[in-house]
C-alpha cells in the first residue's frame, strides 16, 4: 500500500500559519504617501533609488512608480554576518553598484530596518563616494531591536513589531516574498 501525501487545503497566500498584518491596499495607500513625499522633496534633483537586494524588489518596484520624477536605478547586494540570529555588523558587497553616485542625490530603499548594523555600515560605505547627498527609506522599521546603532531613517512604510516578517519581498529561508502583503509567522519552527 502506497503512502498517501498530506492533504494540503490552503495555498501560500492562505497558509493559517501566516498572520496578515498590512493588507494589499494598505501597503499601496502608504507607499503613495511616500511618493508624494519624496516627489515634492526631490524636484529638480538628480535623483537615484538605490535598492538593497533581495528584499527592498517588490517597494522599490512600486515606490519608483509612485514617484513622478525623472529618476534612475541602481541595485546592491551585501550579505551581513550574524552571531547566531543577531547582526554583527560586518558586511561584505557581494554586488557593487553599477554607475558611480558622485553629485548624485541617493535614496538608499531597505525592505526592514532591525538592528540597523547593516544599513549603518552600508551608508558609510557610499558615504565615501561623493553623493550629494544620500537618505533612507525603508518599508518597514522595526525598532525594538535596535540597540547598537543610531540610524537616522528618512522615510518609512511602517513601524512594526518585534516578530518575525516575511511577504512584499521579505523571505524566510527564501520563500515567500511573493506574498503580496507582510504577515508575522505565527509559528517560526513551522517555515
Ligand atoms: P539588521 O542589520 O538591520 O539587523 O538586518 C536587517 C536585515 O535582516 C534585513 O534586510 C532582513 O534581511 C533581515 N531581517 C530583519 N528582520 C526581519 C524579519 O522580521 N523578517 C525577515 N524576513 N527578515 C528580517
Amino acid at each position: 500500500m502506497s503512502a498517501e501525501s498530506p492533504k494540503i487545503d490552503h495555498t501560500e497566500f492562505t497558509n493559517p500559519n501566516l498572520e496578515v498584518l498590512y493588507s494589499v491596499d494598505q501597503i499601496q495607500q502608504r507607499i503613495a504617501e511616500l511618493g508624494a513625499m519624496i516627489t515634492s522633496e526631490y524636484r529638480g534633483r538628480d535623483l537615484v533609488l538605490v535598492g538593497v537586494l533581495k528584499g527592498s524588489c517588490v517597494f522599490l518596484a512600486d515606490l519608483m512608480r509612485v514617484i513622478d520624477l525623472e529618476l534612475t536605478i541602481d541595485f546592491m547586494s551585501v550579505s551581513s554576518y550574524k552571531d547566531g540570529t543577531v547582526s554583527t555588523g560586518d558586511v561584505e558587497i557581494l554586488k557593487d553598484l553599477s554607475n558611480p553616485i558622485r553629485d548624485k542625490d541617493v535614496i538608499v530603499v531597505e525592505d526592514i530596518v532591525d538592528t540597523g548594523l547593516t544599513l549603518s555600515r552600508l551608508l558609510e560605505i557610499l558615504d565615501s563616494r561623493g553623493a550629494n547627498s544620500i537618505k533612507l527609506a525603508t518599508f518597514l522599521d522595526k525598532p525594538e531591536p535596535r540597540i547598537k546603532t543610531e540610524l537616522k531613517i528618512d522615510y518609512t512604510g511602517f513601524v512594526v513589531p518585534n516578530r518575525f516578517l516575511v511577504g512584499y519581498g521579505l523571505d524566510a529561508a527564501g520563500r515567500y516574498r511573493n506574498l503580496p502583503f507582510i504577515a508575522a509567522v505565527r509559528d517560526p519552527s513551522a517555515v
